[in-house]
């Protein structure tokens, strides 16, 4: 037996790697090259099924690596066993079996590349003979025999060339043109496949392949001297004067600390071992930084880089930026123009047509900047009209100013932009992109220049119109949600708490997107649109920043 030192720099190919590659070239590349993952329900039921195969056949099972540099191959059997006389290896699989015309059972042809390589590789690695490999699908309890013959080794040789061509290729394969594949692969989610379709053909009908919402909860810890601990696969609260808190980390999706809400370091170990974002944001209601370990693969990075260093893609891309920006900012205020019909309402939202018309035309970032800020006076000065004359006069709105705010609305705007910029940045972090390298924003503040950029297309739908629904409501009291400390006006605990299930009950709502049609929530669109970004510099189509508000 020979059994592989993990520790040393292999270049050899995994052949579940190859598994992929006669899947799909494309899933091969996110795999290999981009190194993206995901955990979906089914990767999950197969390891649980090889678990409970370790435990039932406890003697028979084997589990064996191998590796030989020779064929540029290494992997892990599943089973092994001796039959009359012959070593055999068995590839257990969840799914059901492939029919062929006959409806005579057969293999898939990515299982059957894969028990042709683990043979040839057991061949090479043991120096036996290996005559056949074995597939068996549990679903409909079939069980496959692959002869190992010239031809079948011929195609584990050439899917290892194939391999190693992709793995020294700077460009990312198009999607497949199976489209069931899609449906039941586990990184359609970030692939994004029917988004690339509609993007070469405008009749097609993109199918959702990925959840509507991502339902866990977002942690916010916002009491002083509150903390996070880790007790076992469990995050552990605690607040003074409460019970203590316990939340399964699968049921977790990110953990906030507002203030000085304290995190212990096994909790943020935890965190990072999960890939679960910890943010922070300050008593002032700043955004302060993130604690994440998804630093996303480096080909990613490279691409972002020389994608935002042309300053043409750069200049385009902040176009559809602000102009995503300016409509959601304009039919914000023609819809509520349908109530409030004052004169600055109505020509604001004239002069917004008129200066959106002239983005387009923008020769460079920094005249584009001076559209931004004059789309952006705009808009405040039509501002105060959304709002209730019934209002109290220290809840109404007479001008945006930050650093610090100084009146109740403005706090809002405030601590509103903070919790989208910490989401953005989560969002970014998923994806596996540098929050660092923007394409709109300059990198004069702390603040990532990326996640400001992205932020701006969320900034109306997320923040302004529920701060304008909300106070209009009547849900905020001067005496009970804010406090003055000099200059500042800031939320205070109770405030906070009330922003916060005010804003991510925003987020949950479901939204149908304007171009690929199907329906899903604001929180899953953080994410989207950050994924339609970068496929933008892949030659993948440009559905970036198409969401203004309706
Ligand atoms: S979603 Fe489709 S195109 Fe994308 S990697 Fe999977 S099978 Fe390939």
């Amino acid at each position: 037996m020979y059994a592989v030192d993990w520790s040393r720099d292999v270049e050899t190919i995994r052949v579940s790697a190859l598994h992929a590659l006669a899947y799909c070239e494309r899933l091969f590349y996110l795999e290999e090259v981009e190194e993206l993952y995901t955990q979906n329900p089914e990767v999950f039921a197969g390891r649980r099924l090889h678990a409970e195969l370790e435990k039932q056949e406890g003697e028979e099972w084997e589990e064996l690596f191998l590796e030989s540099d020779e064929l540029g191959l290494r992997g892990k059997v599943d089973a092994l066993r001796e039959r009359d006389g012959r070593v055999i290896p068995y590839e257990y699989k969840r799914g059901k079996s492939a029919r062929d015309a006959q409806n005579k059972p057969e293999a898939w042809e990515s299982d059957r590349l894969q028990i042709l390589a683990y043979a040839y590789l057991l061949e090479m690695s043991l120096g036996i003979s290996i005559p056949e490999g074995r597939i068996r699908y549990h679903a409909d309890n079939v069980l496959v025999k692959v002869p190992v013959d010239e031809e079948g080794k011929e195609k584990v040789r050439e899917a290892i060339a194939r391999a190693n061509e992709l793995k020294n290729s700077p460009l990312r394969p198009p999607v497949t043109t199976n489209e069931r594949l899609c449906a039941r692969c586990s990184l359609a989610p970030v692939c994004l496949p029917e988004e690339a379709r509609l993007n070469h053909d405008k009749e097609w009908k993109p199918i959702r392949l990925f959840p509507e919402d991502d339902d866990r909860p977002i942690i916010h810890v916002l009491e002083p001297g509150a903390s996070v601990g880790r007790t076992g696969d469990q995050l552990k609260i605690t607040r003074r004067d409460q019970p203590v808190e316990l939340l399964p980390v699968q049921q977790t999706g990110q953990v906030v600390l507002h203030s000085f809400s304290q995190i212990s370091t096994q909790a943020l170990h935890f965190c990072a071992d999960r890939e679960i974002g910890v943010h922070f944001i300050s008593g002032g209601g700043r955004y302060v930084g993130s604690f994440d370990s998804r630093q996303g693969s480096i080909h990613r990075r490279i691409r972002q880089f020389s994608a935002l260093s042309d300053e043409k893609m750069a200049l385009e891309l902040s176009k559809q930026l602000v102009t995503c920006r300016g409509q959601s900012q304009r039919k914000f205020l023609m819809r509520s123009a349908r109530s409030k019909k004052h004169e600055a309402i109505r020509s604001a939202i004239y002069q917004l047509k008129v200066m959106l018309k002239q983005v387009s035309g923008a020769k460079s970032l920094a005249s584009l900047l001076g559209m931004e800020g004059n789309m952006a006076a705009l808009y405040f000065s039509a501002f105060p009209y959304l709002l209730s004359s019934d209002l109290p006069v220290e809840l109404q709105f007479t001008g945006r100013n930050r650093r610090p705010p100084k009146d109740c609305c403005n706090s809002l705007l405030s601590f509103g932009y903070a919790l989208l910029l910490k989401d953005v940045m989560n969002a970014i972090l998923a994806v596996g992109l540098e929050p660092a390298l923007g394409f709109y924003h300059q990198p004069r503040t702390q603040a990532p220049p990326l996640a400001l950029d992205l932020m701006e297309i969320f900034r109306v739908p997320l923040i302004d119109m529920p701060v304008v629904a909300s106070l209009n409501r009547g849900q905020w009291h001067v005496l009970e949600d804010f406090e003055r400390r000099g200059e500042a006006v800031w939320l205070n605990d109770s405030g906070r708490k009330k922003f916060i299930k005010i804003y991510e009950s925003r987020k949950q709502e479901s939204w149908k997107h304007p171009v690929t049609k199907y329906s899903l929530t604001y929180r899953r669109l953080l994410e989207l649109e950050v994924r339609l970004l970068e496929k933008t510099w892949n030659g993948e189509g440009n559905l970036f920043a198409q969401i203004a508000v309706r």
